[in-house]
């Protein structure tokens, strides 16, 4: 029987960019993807997931959905991040038992690795010790996914496994100047900047470091992890260590993909969030070496030009 793929948060940043990956050429014959959005199914009711679940019948999961923000809306909501979350993850990955689905691959992230710890950090250490205060809400309910997948795969022999992206941008994002990431948000101001002829105010030094993985590259990983990845143990996904930026050098790309000349500012009074949250990505380079990610100033451009292209209709 053809797999029939629930891709949940399949409206987001990520799950349309699985959704492009997917229609130009990743997709098997007689295969069905289902890119789902909170209008059709609220997750976090456990009835709309269940009945959900009965219509779809996926054989395969992989669940995107969360409740998810830059630093600023992250510390204004850890309550309301810690019970939606845990809510959304809890029903998609109950519904997906009882209904035989074998293959789940949801989604952590690089910001909810203990605040103390040493770098690079890896896959072994998503319990380590407390997360960073600014995030805690979102980044508890992310670690019991690991812990309901053990629990799966351990009492019903289940394959529910988890990735952990770094900082993810590119088409799609979420450029709203409060709630956005990084990267979008910067784009967004360069982008009035440019149009009004003001500054640029970058909040923070800029000397924070990061990984920023482009999401379709991303995207291509999932589907990889989807048919070839079989520990229940996370898998980080990022770019290597030797491509992390500083946000200053984020706000060089997203300047010089504008070709913007005005005056940037650092708004130093504004928090930086953690300094690093270095991650290693030794294990998916000894299982899948030949993976090429696009190059940084690239990806950049491709979503400053997606931006100006679809101003009017971007998340914003
Ligand atoms: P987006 O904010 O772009 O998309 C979120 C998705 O979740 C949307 O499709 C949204 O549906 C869906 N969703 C939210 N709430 C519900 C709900 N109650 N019921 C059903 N669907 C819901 O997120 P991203 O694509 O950026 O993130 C995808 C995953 O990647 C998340 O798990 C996130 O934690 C993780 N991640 C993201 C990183 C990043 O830098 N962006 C970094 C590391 C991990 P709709 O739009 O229809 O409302």
């Amino acid at each position: 029987m053809a797999d029939v793929i629930l891709v949940t948060g399949g409206t987001g940043l990520v799950g349309k960019a699985i959704q492009e990956v997917v229609e130009s050429g990743e997709k098997r014959e007689g295969e069905q993807w289902h890119f789902l959005s909170s209008k059709e199914c609220d997750l976090s009711s456990l009835e709309e997931t269940r009945e959900l679940f009965q219509r779809i019948k996926p054989t395969k999961v992989i669940h995107l959905a969360a409740m998810v923000g830059g630093l600023f809306h992250n510390m204004a909501n850890n309550l309301a991040f810690f019970r939606v979350n845990m809510a959304i993850n809890d029903n998609v990955l109950l519904c997906a038992h009882e209904n035989g689905v074998d293959k789940v691959v949801s989604c952590l992230s690089t910001c909810i690795f203990p605040d103390k710890t040493t770098y690079p950090i890896d896959e072994t250490m998503v319990h380590d010790g407390p997360p960073h205060d600014s995030n805690f809400g979102y980044s508890y309910a992310k670690r019991m996914i690991d812990t309901l997948n053990r629990g799966y795969s351990n009492e019903h022999g289940r394959k529910y496994t988890s990735v952990i992206p770094c900082n993810v941008f590119g088409p799609h994002d979420n450029y709203n100047l409060q709630a956005g990431h990084v990267i979008p948000a910067l784009i967004h101001k360069c982008f009035v900047a440019k149009r009004d002829g003001t500054p640029l105010q970058v909040f923070g030094s800029g000397k924070p470091l990061r990984q920023f993985i482009y999401s379709h590259d991303l995207a291509r990983l999932f589907v990889w992890t989807l048919r070839n990845y079989e520990e229940t143990a996370p898998l980080i996904l990022s770019v290597d260590e030797e491509h992390e930026v500083s946000i200053a050098d984020a706000v060089d790309a997203v300047v010089e993909a504008f070709g913007f000349e005005g005056e940037v500012n650092y708004d130093t009074s504004k928090a930086d969030g953690q300094y690093k949250k270095t991650a290693s990505n030794d294990k998916l380079r000894r299982l899948h070496s030949s993976f090429e990610f696009t190059p940084f100033k690239e990806a950049v451009k491709r979503s400053v030009d997606w931006f100006v292209e679809n101003y009017e209709t971007a998340r914003k």
